[in-house]
Order: structure tokens, then sequence, then C-alpha cells
């Protein structure tokens, strides 16, 4: 009889033992409270050039586990930090703000800790209700009517950017304006929907209309028609009109717009009431009303800056990101809708193995039928505890707060005669640029302007970003313009002075 060979014995798998786990926790949660404290005596943005975190970075993995107790921290200190632009900075005026708060990073370790995918209402019935519940509160304080919360008849849901948002409302516009039509006449509509927004709409929202099948690339306007605005960059709603009815009249079938409050540029608003006129003019189907209110949807959870969104009730899609300047960490994406059904028709596919008695009995949300994504975590959490630690008074006096330093930085550029403001300011961000010197050419101040960018940005001192408007006048090239959007957690009024004296300093 042969010997028998021993049973080879298993690696023993090095997982983290939960008292480790307290341990480091307790020094990363520490480590992360002092990033906030000390960020400020950062450089704001980083210089580290192209290859140099990669070159830090030892180029294969670690065939024996290491002890990150001792190697994490030093190489975050050494590796990371340095190549980090600091958005939690006060002296970040880039963009647009992306907020994080204590209970919101709280509440993404919960999520990831629980590690819960929440895909039906069967996989963690309190991930699915905890998300309605939330999305109804947020959107109760934004003002939104009950039409898009779930006791309305509507709902909402999280996603991971206002990008992916309009994927799906596109789905389900698409999917409502074919099922308006005879079914013989479906397919061959298909190829002829059209999708509208603004020259000043988000790159999204082109996107949206490229990953759909309306577009083949960006450039591609065969079905998007991007409608022109007036000078402050809202959209022409009589030129949205005339859009419409030249498609109509060439057979197209006009079945989306996107109007956009506070646009990325210079948060300009659509006239999102004089929009909704126009969509409800005959023929039928209307095209579908999606307001992407990205970054400036958080405003309105203070009643006195609600009036851009009036004619919202005519929406059919709204979304915003507190992710932006709500005090929630990255990703947080809400879309609130009050026409659920067409968005789940246009995204339900249910496969066996995902059946269960509660999605059979139609007695439940099961989120994936909202979006894309089949696998989804307990976001809902982060925003759970933001709206309880905060209140929503809390929420209102921080977004006032905002966009009175930036009612300050109007003022100063109002009187200082170097700069001008190069849009009307909305809420928390201000555009301007240097003064046009008389006979100077629009290339000469542009130029200008972009050296008082660098020469701001290099100092370290402080961040901002740059866009380009449209022309003044209608032949002429577009500006080159400064934006300071005031929208950092820490960012105090010495800060915003601060920042003021810098760029008075940098001017030629
Ligand atoms: N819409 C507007 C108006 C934006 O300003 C932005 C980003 O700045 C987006 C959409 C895209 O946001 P996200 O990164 O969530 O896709």
């Amino acid at each position: 009889m042969p010997k028998a060979m021993p049973e080879p014995q298993p690696e023993p798998i090095p997982h983290m033992a939960p008292e480790e786990f307290r341990r480091l926790g307790e020094r990363l949660l520490g480590w992360i409270a002092d990033y906030w404290t000390r960020v400020e005596g950062l450089p704001v943005a980083s210089r580290a050039a192209p290859g140099d975190v990669l070159r830090a970075l030892p180029e294969f993995p670690p065939e024996a586990g290491e002890d990150l107790a001792a190697a994490l921290l030093a190489d975050l200190e050494r590796i990371v930090l340095p190549g980090l632009t600091h958005w939690q900075h006060p002296m970040f005026f880039g963009f647009f703000p992306a907020n994080i708060s204590a209970p919101s990073v709280l509440g993404e370790l919960l999520s990831a800790g629980l590690g819960v995918q929440g895909m039906l209402w069967a996989t963690s019935p309190a991930c699915t209700e905890l998300e309605m519940r939330a999305l109804d509160w947020l959107g109760h304080a934004l003002g939104l009517p009950d039409a898009f919360l779930f006791r309305g008849g509507g709902g909402g849901v999280i996603d991971g950017t206002a990008s992916e948002a309009v994927v799906s409302a596109i789905t389900a516009a698409r999917h409502r304006a074919l099922r308006a039509l005879s079914e013989s006449s479906r397919r061959d509509a298909a190829g002829r929907l059209t999708l509208y927004t603004s020259t000043q709409a988000h790159s999204s929202i082109v996107k949206g209309a490229m990953v759909t099948g309306l577009a083949l690339d960006a450039a591609d306007r065969a079905r998007v028609r991007l409608i022109d605005t007036d000078p402050a960059g809202a959209m022409d709603a009589d030129a949205l009109a005339r859009a419409i009815d030249a498609d109509r009249a060439a057979g197209l079938v006009p079945f989306f717009v996107s109007a956009t409050l506070g646009t990325t540029g210079a948060t300009a608003v659509d006239p999102l009431a004089s929009i909704a006129r126009v969509l409800a003019r005959p023929p039928e189907p209307r095209p579908w009303l999606h307001v992407d209110a990205a970054h400036a949807g958080a405003m309105l959870v203070c009643p006195e800056f609600r009036s851009p969104a009036a004619g919202v009730e005519h929406a059919d899609s709204f979304t915003f990101n507190p992710h932006k300047w709500l005090l929630t960490n990255f990703d947080c994406n809400c879309l609130w809708t009050r026409d659920p059904a067409s968005l789940t028709a246009s995204l339900s596919i249910v496969p066996e193995y995902l059946r269960n008695a509660a999605s059979d009995a139609g007695s439940v949300v099961d989120y994936r039928d909202w979006h894309v994504p089949l696998g989804r975590r307990f976001r809902a959490l982060k925003l759970w505890l933001v709206m309880r630690h905060y209140g929503l008074a809390g929420l209102r006096a921080y977004i006032r707060e905002h966009v009175r330093l930036a009612g300050l930085v109007e003022s100063w550029v109002r009187i200082e005669p170097r700069l001008e403001l190069a849009a009307p300011r909305t809420m928390n961000l201000v555009v301007f640029r240097p003064t046009p010197r008389p006979g100077e050419s629009p290339g000469a101040t542009d130029a200008r302007a972009r050296a008082l960018l660098d020469r701001l940005n290099a100092s370290g001192k402080m961040y901002l970003t740059h866009t380009t408007l449209p022309p003044e006048v209608a032949d002429g090239p577009p500006r080159f313009v400064l934006r300071l959007c005031i929208g950092a957690v820490s960012t105090r009024e010495e800060h915003v002075r601060e920042a003021w004296r810098l760029i008075l300093d940098a001017l030629e």
C-alpha cells in the first residue's frame, strides 16, 4: 500500500483581527482629524510633477503582507499628501466645492463597515427604506413639491454622480416618449429622438446623449441641440421653442430637455417656468424636463434662495449633488422624479436569481431598477447623519454664510477699478476678470487674466479655477474669466479677506 500523502495545509489567511482594526482605525481617525486641523498650513494645490507619485510607489505589490500600523501613516505623509490638492483647505475656491463633514465621513465608514448590498429591498430592507426616507426628508428640505417625494407618488434615489443621474433620466424619457407612440411607429421614432440643453450646460448632458446612443461623439449634433443663452448664461426659452418647432417640422421627435439651475461656468439659472411653458405646447408627447441643479440645489434649503427654482413643479426629474455644497462627502447625488414608473420601466430587468417574494408582490422599492448599476452601497447613511447632526437650521446657516461671503467678494470687485464682474453673482460663485484697458484687444485681456490666475495658484496660498464665457458681442471670442467659489467647510471670513488681499497683490 502506498503511504498516504499528508494533507496540504492551507496558508493561514492574515485577516486583520478586530482588536488590530480598532487600534489602527483609531489611529487613522486621529490622523484624519489632525489633517483637518493642519490642512490650512499646506500648499492648496499639489506641486507634484507627472510621475512623482508613481516613482515613489513600488512597481509590484508585496508578496508577504505588511504591518500597516508601521508603514501606512508614514507613506500617507511621504507619498500621498504631497500629491494632493487639498479640497478641504479653507483657501480652496476652485471648480465647485467637494464638501465633507465629520458626520458624513462617519456615515461613509458605517456604510463600509456594514458592507451590505442594497440592490433589492430584500437584500437589506433598511438600506432601501432609510434611503427612501432620507430622500423624502431632503426633497422636502429643498422645497420640492410632494409629487417628487415617495409620499406624493414620486421618489428619489442616490446615484454616484449627476452624470449618472442624467443617463437614467434620458433613458426614462426615451421610454416614455416611445411608449406614447403606436407600436408600429416606435422603432422608427427611436432614431428620430432629439435632446436639448443650453450651450452653458454641463458636459455631462451631452455625455449622457453619447452614452444613450443619441450622439456618436461630443461634437455630433444630429440629435443634440445646444440652445443659445442670454448674456448671463441662462437658456433662451424662445430659442428653445424655435429649435423644437423646427425639429418637429423636420419629422424629428423632441423628447428631452435639460435645464440647468446654476451653470458650471457662472451659476446662471435657466428660466424653468418659461421652458416648461414651451414644453407644454401641443403636440403630445410632451418632452421630459430634467433639472440639473448639481451644485446649486444645495442652496434651496434656504427658503429665501428658492426663487431660481420657480417652475420646478413642472419638471419630470431634478438632480443635485449633496457631495458638492451640502456637507456630504463624495459620492452622493440625489435624483428625484415625479414619474418613477417611466424610470423603473426603462431600467428594470429581472433575472431569475434576483427574484424574491417582496419584489414579485410589487410591494417594495427595488433600487436596482432606478439606475444603471445593480449593486449599491448604503450611501443614505451619510446623508442621514448629516441631516441629523446639522438639522435643517444648521444646513441653512452654513449655506447662508457662504452666500454672504461671496456677496462680500462681489462688493469688493465692484469697487476695484482693475477688476470687473464677468457675470452676475447668483449664489456662492464670483466670476471676474481684469478690467479691459482702453484699446486693449480681447486676447490681451485674456492673457492678463490667465497670468493672474497662474500667479495666484503658483503661490500655493489659494486656489482658483477659470472658464470661458460667451462673448459679449455675437461674433467676439469667448471671454477667459476667473471663478472664485466659496464652499469649503473650513472657509471663514478671514480666509476670504486674505484671498482678496492676495488677488490685489497679484494684480498688475
Ligand atoms: N452638472 C453641473 C451643473 C455641474 O456643475 C457638474 C459638475 O460640476 C455636473 C453636472 C457633473 O457632476 P458629477 O460629477 O456629479 O457628475
